[in-house]
């Protein structure tokens, strides 16, 4: 038989939020006549025909969360075969994807961005199945903010782009525009800059520990390391002042003065602090960081600043947020990430790519701060989940945390709806857990992707006494 149309899907949707038995008495003959006309029979030997027609209507009702097959970027800095969360995630979704030893998983990616694009059972794609029916699918208010008032996203996206990341060598350090600088860049020069919108973006570390460069060091610490190196003290021609006077403005010089020096120069200090270090008996931790950034990224500019950002160690669970003009860059572990839809890079070393010195000097956040200031941290929201809002609307993440069987009263565990479609990853889950949704039921592996529609909650079932769930879910957060 013919599937029904788009527009008769939706006409027998309304009628199951507000059910008419006229309507759907007339809609049923309405349906059953164009049948008929199609296959040229009676209607009445299409009797037997309304049960599958029954069942396809339930189908529609009931499935308001859906597993996700999503795609996987081999980039050259991710972790090796099994060793890589993102092969074995994905081999979790689909079994004959097969993983090969000596190649890179850096990134899954777990949205509707076109480059790498999910898709639900592996069939349709998450946008063309979000295009057809936005409002009750990702929620009024977020059609209404995202798609009616700003024109940077295509119906069907989503607003965010959620990602799991390997990693097993640093990340080119960089920075993100704000909205008007985004497009100020994008007008000027696209080709480096493809993208108009702004990319806040928020990582959470899932393995135990996930280490990073992020924010300018406090002032002490910076003044330690420009006397403990006099090889950073000659690539940043002195330290401008900022011993007496502690302030932003003196740091931009420094700073700018290492990022401007020529190759020769950073060659020839690289070279010096490297045989220095090398025959050192007693190297610290930040400085055998400094020679493994340079066996990755020989006489590259960029190993000199982990002396003046911050080296960051997040455990399980951790996250930091990076707003505009924070200087960051992964360096090593598995984290999930959430960003705002966009390309918008500038980078300042430790890449071969484009390195766009002079907008990035200018528009750093010179700000000094710890460690600790630059983690964010969660609102606990019951004794399972911590919930991440950075001061975006594109996003904020959840995470959902269950260690014994405790929590679950009668064996059932209600997690919460949220007001926009939201995705969800499994990154470790028990034998014999389930999700229950609208009536349906969904396996729980460690892995396994799901998109979940506006308001809709889910139910967590276990059927044994150890149960261990560690998920995280992406939402879209319209904060005011
Ligand atoms: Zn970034």
């Amino acid at each position: 038989m013919t599937e029904p149309n788009l527009e008769e899907i939706q006409n027998i949707e309304n009628l199951l939020v507000n059910p008419s038995h006229e309507k759907l008495e007339e809609l049923k003959q309405k349906f059953l006549t164009k049948l008929c006309e199609e296959f040229k029979v009676d209607l009445s030997e299409f009797n037997g025909e309304m049960a599958i027609i029954k069942t396809q209507i339930t189908a529609l009702q009931t499935l308001k969360m859906h597993r996700l097959n999503c795609g996987v970027q081999k980039y050259g800095w991710g972790r090796r075969g099994r060793d890589s969360k993102v092969a074995l995630f994905k081999q979790s979704q689909d079994p004959s994807f097969t993983i090969t030893d000596s190649e890179t998983y850096a990134e899954l990616w777990m949205g509707t961005h076109s480059n790498c694009p999910s898709k639900i059972n592996n069939t349709e794609l998450l946008s063309d199945y979000i295009k057809s029916n936005p409002q009750q699918i990702l929620g009024d208010k977020i059609v209404e903010h995202f798609y009616t008032k700003s024109d940077t996203l295509k119906t069907g996206d989503l607003p965010f782009l959620f990602k799991v990341l390997s990693i097993n060598q640093a990340l080119s350090i960089q920075a993100h525009p704000n909205k008007t600088l985004a497009a100020q860049l994008n007008k000027n020069d696209p080709k480096n800059y493809p993208d108009s919108n702004h990319k806040p973006e928020m990582l959470i570390s899932i393995s135990e520990n996930f280490q990073a460069l992020c924010g300018f060091r406090p002032i002490e610490e910076i003044l330690t390391h420009l006397e403990n190196y006099p090889e950073l003290k000659t690539l940043c021609q002195g330290d401008h002042g900022l011993s007496s006077e502690k302030n932003e403005k003196n740091l931009k010089l420094c700073f700018s003065a290492m990022m401007n020096q020529s190759d020769s120069i950073v060659s020839e200090q690289l070279n010096l602090l490297k045989k220095r270090l090398e025959s050192s008996s007693n190297r610290s931790d930040l400085e055998n960081l400094f020679l493994d950034l340079d066996r990755q990224y020989s006489n590259d500019v960029g190993c000199f600043s982990i002396f003046l950002l911050n080296l960051i160690h997040m455990k399980k669970g951790e996250a930091i947020y990076l707003s505009a003009n924070i200087p960051h860059a992964y360096l090593y572990g598995d984290g999930v990430e959430c960003m705002a839809c966009s390309d918008n890079v500038v980078r300042a070393g430790l890449t071969p790519k484009f390195k766009d010195v002079g907008i990035l000097c200018e528009m750093l956040d010179y700000s000094m701060k710890s460690s600790e200031e630059n983690k964010l941290n969660g609102f606990r929201v019951n004794n399972f989940m911590i919930d991440y809002k950075p001061s975006v609307d594109e996003f904020s993440v959840q995470v959902i945390k269950i260690d014994n069987s405790e929590v679950l009263t009668n064996g059932r565990l209600e997690i919460p709806s949220v007001q926009s479609g939201s995705i969800l990853i499994v990154t470790e889950a028990s034998e014999g857990l389930k999700f229950e949704c609208n009536g349906e039921s969904f396996e729980v592996k460690e892995g396994y992707v799901y998109f979940i529609e506006c308001d809709k909650e889910i139910n967590l079932t276990s059927e044994s006494e150890n149960c261990v769930l560690n998920a995280f879910r992406a939402y879209c957060d319209i904060k005011n």
